[in-house]
């Protein structure tokens, strides 16, 4: 039975066959003093935006904000790298009392000199939403002057939750959309939204779809460039991954430009299929060959990883995951990668799911699993003690949760530098899976002292001592 740590969020857990129908709350702003594991608006925005490489990033703000967003991300660059420099304002007491125009207005001159970007974001941290200073006329300004795209982005931290900075993000880049030329774009072309590009992701991914004859027009934002998302508008296809970052931009872009959309996955090998196929369905009419070039890519990639997948799965069958990611489409496919690798999902959550999103995920988990919204370590605690898990997947956040309990950790966020996309990252991640949960130092942990303790006094000393366990450990009540 799943108690609620903190009364107030009761409606944000839910246990699938528990006693209580499906009724989850989301969205909601977070519990104050609950140390919320999701992020601001500011940094919604900021993880959005920041792989676009050729751009210039100003955080206008105190420079602890800049100090928390930077290189966030592991987003790669296949040219440019200016997204990895992190610029700030870095605004003082003294900018707080008479307002901090002038030293944006400065910063910007000076680092568009110096750098040549092809635009510059920038951002509004919660303090410039108290002092009010106006940024939309300084870009205005600074943008006329220099003769580059100069975008603000109204992201304020304390003016609601991460998902509102997706928002921001997504207004400041529909700017540049519809700026650029289009003659040269095929009738069989799409933008890549919603993929970041970490460990080269987005390159596995484009090479797929050129593999079936489509082009991708920009990639957004993941190893972007400004000159692309000038152009984006020409593409006949947004296949958005994840379930919010980038969702508003197609939205956007099908309001304005008529664009359609779809979403994908491109975790786990039903989902990175189900994404070709997709897309190879959508294009069907303009050309009957894309659905036979297809099939071709996804049996290729599928016979290459499947004796690897078979062989790693006899190790893990039955045991446990926790989930806890930004975007909820996330772990839909992480439910149904570990289905594959014969494991359960015992606890799965995330930080900006919708009630739909949460609906679906009670659809696709087994009986018994919490499934919950915009957790603290608290919580996230009790959950993985309460289920015994034997690893967790997450992100920064959550990494120290894990290993203090003494339990495996995947990290399949913003900072990983393993590609787990496509059929290549199925691989990867079943390998990572492995090897965490498969390491032998789980057995010296105090979560595992009274099974441990069980096995050693019957035949499993030789097998620690073996694995070089230090003297201490095997002592009465060292583990
Ligand atoms: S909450 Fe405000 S002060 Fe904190 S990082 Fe976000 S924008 Fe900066």
């Amino acid at each position: 039975m799943t108690q609620p740590i903190f009364e107030d969020r009761k409606n944000q857990i839910h246990v699938k066959g528990g006693a209580e129908p499906f009724d989850m709350a989301c969205n909601r702003d977070s519990l104050a003093g609950a140390v919320s594991q999701r992020a601001c608006v500011f940094c919604g925005s900021r993880v959005v935006l920041y792989p676009i490489a050729d751009a210039l990033h100003l955080v206008h703000g105190p420079i602890g904000c800049a100090a928390y967003t930077w290189d966030i991300r592991g987003a790669v660059s296949s040219g440019p790298e200016l997204h990895r420099l992190s610029f700030s304002t870095d605004l003082r007491e003294n900018d707080v009392v008479f307002g901090g125009e002038q030293k944006l207005y400065r910063a910007l001159c000076e680092l568009i000199d110096r750098h040549e970007p092809k635009a510059a974001f920038v951002y509004s941290t919660c303090i410039v939403g108290i002092i009010g200073d106006d940024m939309e006329a300084v870009c205005r300004r600074v943008e006329k002057e220099k003769g580059v795209p100069v975008i603000p982005v109204q992201s304020e931290g304390f003016k609601g939750n991460k998902r509102e900075g997706y928002d921001a993000a997504c207004k400041a880049m529909i700017r540049l959309a519809g700026t650029a030329p289009i003659d040269d774009i095929s009738p069989l072309s799409i933008n890549l939204l919603g993929d970041f590009n970490l460990a080269g992701e987005i390159w596995v991914i484009r090479d797929y779809f050129e593999r079936m004859g489509v082009q991708t027009v920009a990639n957004v934002t993941g190893d972007g460039r400004v000159g692309d998302i000038r152009r984006s508008h020409g593409a006949a296809l947004n296949v958005v991954q994840c379930s919010g970052a980038t969702l508003p931009f197609a939205r956007m872009m099908e309001e304005e430009y008529g664009i359609p959309y779809i979403r994908v996955s491109y975790f786990g090998i039903e989902d990175m299929s189900e994404a070709l196929y997709d897309v190879a369905r959508f294009f069907a009419e303009k050309d009957p060959g894309i659905m036979e070039r297809t099939k071709k890519v996804v049996s290729e990639e599928i016979r290459a990883i499947m004796p690897r997948i078979k062989e790693l799965r006899k190790d893990l069958e039955g045991k446990k995951a926790a989930i806890y990611v930004g975007g909820a489409f996330k772990a839909f496919s992480l439910v149904k990668t570990f289905r594959h690798l014969g494991m359960q999902t015992a606890i799965v959550g995330s930080q900006t799911g919708t009630r739909e999103d949460y609906a679906e995920l009670e659809a696709i988990t087994d009986p018994g699993t919490i499934i919950v919204d915009d957790s603290n370590p608290l919580e996230l605690q009790a959950f993985i003690k309460e289920k015994d898990v034997d690893i967790f997947v997450g992100g920064v956040k959550e990494r120290p949760i894990a290993y203090k309990l003494g339990v495996g950790f995947c990290d399949h966020n913003h900072e990983r530098k393993e590609c787990l996309e496509g059929f290549v990252g199925m691989v990867n991640f079943a390998e990572e899976v492995h090897r965490t949960v498969m390491s032998p130092v789980w057995r010296f942990v105090p979560r595992r002292t009274a099974g441990k303790k069980a096995s050693l006094e019957s035949n499993n000393i030789d097998s620690a001592c073996s694995l070089g366990a230090p003297e201490e450990c095997m002592k009465e009540g060292a583990i």
